[in-house]
């Protein structure tokens, strides 16, 4: 089970029914349910969407709301 942080109970606890998605700008993240009051949980997980390089622009999809750079 993953853990993630519930801001309701203000501590860490174990996502419940926890499914994985992958988000539009290609990083993974798990939803679910705080098992104690059932608030929604979501943790961003590290996924694909990691610099190649400090100081140079990611390659990969930039973080929403940006505009697209042609990358070649
Ligand atoms: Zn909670």
């Amino acid at each position: 089970m993953p853990e993630g942080y519930c801001v309701k109970c203000k501590a860490k606890k174990e996502i419940a029914n926890a499914v994985e998605e992958v988000m539009k700008n290609g990083r993974k993240a798990i939803k679910g349910t705080c098992p104690t009051c059932s608030t929604v949980m979501f943790k961003i997980l590290g996924g694909k969407a990691t610099p190649p390089a400090a100081g140079g622009a990611p390659s990969t999809s930039p973080p929403a709301g940006n505009p697209p750079t042609p990358s070649n």
